[in-house]
């Protein structure tokens, strides 16, 4: 088998680093990213530039169209960058080229690296893996992580063996990322029918990216944009409902158990500006399992049951003028969730009614207890 044939569902640079016998120093990206004549970030194994998939179909003997369907905005025409999964995603402002540029944050299914090495295969990185809309992987339903499971270190190179084919090993610890986590495997009995009710939403999104109606018996009346608008935005104002922490803790905690981050450790804060694109593979679980409550009528992915619906807590906690001004987007929401959002106000109305005149009366018993026990003290 020729190794510089690109796989079919291989990431650009993944097959790049295969066709230079890449021996960089690891963590340095092959490609980097440029700005676009409109001075916007952008990554090759997301934009290709033209002259790019020129220059390599002229160099490595491929057609351009073959080169330029490596690049994730062919594989999924509706990308936005905020499904992708980026450590950092630097300013558009030039006079601050000096942070840290825009680079791809990659995650990884042990299940398919297993399978390379069973086959003789060498190990490549899957387009996938590079997405933030999914924490899963489609193939095997399986967890996708971002660090060695051995050592807990997120830097990884593709290693060349003279005994077999080129591995994905840890560079701290040089385990081979093939392992599966343990934790996970404990779990996944148990785990099973929430993934998969998870991977089952986040294959929606995937049909959404490539510009595929939703399912209208599960997402009635949405249109493929209004779903993938809807998701960012539900994880969006739940990042940015800082003011109400302790609801937003208290949601977090329904999802942010080991069966969805595989540890007992609960993320980290999500990003402000984009929540998703900037989540760890942990986080990204939990998030896209919020949306999954919200949105998919199939779907049941709550780890810790509590009766108060998922969206009663969310439209509670997040920005009452942004949630208006989402719900009223046409291109952004759909009628259902228009609907859904409605009807989960209403019902927090009526809550908040009951509770002030539950305090109203309690306060006029004490009133009249204590104006009662002062007439009978006076009298005696
Ligand atoms: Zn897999
Ligand atoms: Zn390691």
């Amino acid at each position: 088998m020729s190794f510089v044939e690109p796989f079919a569902d291989e990431l650009l640079s993944s097959w790049l680093a295969r066709v230079r016998c890449d021996q960089r120093a690891p963590g340095e990206p092959l490609l980097r990213a440029y700005r676009n004549r409109a001075g916007h970030w952008r990554h090759p194994d997301v934009n290709p530039k033209k002259s790019m998939i020129a220059e390599l179909a002229a160099s490595e003997g491929f057609t351009e169209n073959s080169v330029a369907e490596l690049g994730l905005c062919y594989r999924y025409p509706r990308i936005t960058p905020d499904f992708v999964a980026w450590h950092h995603v630097p300013s558009d402002d030039p006079s601050r080229d000096f942070a840290p540029a825009l680079t791809l944050r990659l995650s990884w299914c042990s299940r398919c690296l297993a399978e390379d090495y069973a086959a003789g295969r060498p190990a490549y990185i899957r387009a996938d893996w590079a997405m933030a809309a999914w924490g899963f992987c489609f193939r095997h339903h399986w967890p996708l992580v971002d660090r060695c499971v051995s050592c807990g270190s997120s830097h990884w190179a593709i290693k060349r063996s003279s005994q077999g084919p080129p591995r994905l090993c840890c560079i701290r610890c040089r385990r081979g990322l093939e392992r599966a986590h343990p934790r996970a495997l404990e779990l996944e009995p148990a785990a099973q029918p929430i993934w998969i009710n998870i991977v089952a939403f986040e294959a929606a999104l995937r049909g959404a990216l490539r510009g595929k109606v939703p399912d209208q018996f599960r997402f009635n009346d949405t249109s493929a944009g209004q779903l993938l608008e809807e998701s960012a935005r539900i994880c969006l104002l739940f990042a940015r409902a800082h003011r109400r922490w302790r609801l937003r803790d208290r949601l977090l905690h329904r999802f942010a158990a080991p069966v969805l981050t595989l540890d007992n450790v609960c993320p980290n804060e999500p990003s402000c500006e984009m929540p998703l694109a900037l989540a760890s593979p942990s986080m990204r679980r939990c998030l896209i399992a919020i949306c999954a409550a919200m949105l998919d009528a199939d779907c049941d992915p709550t780890v810790r049951n509590e009766d108060e619906p998922v969206v009663d807590v969310w439209a509670r906690m997040v920005d009452s003028i942004a949630l208006q001004q989402f719900i009223q987007d046409r291109q952004a929401c759909s009628p259902t969730l228009k609907r859904t959002v409605e009807a989960a106000c209403h019902r927090n109305e009526k809550v908040e009614r009951m509770s002030a005149l539950r305090s109203a009366s309690t306060a006029y018993k004490t009133l009249f207890r204590d104006t009662a026990g002062n007439a009978f003290s006076s009298r005696h």
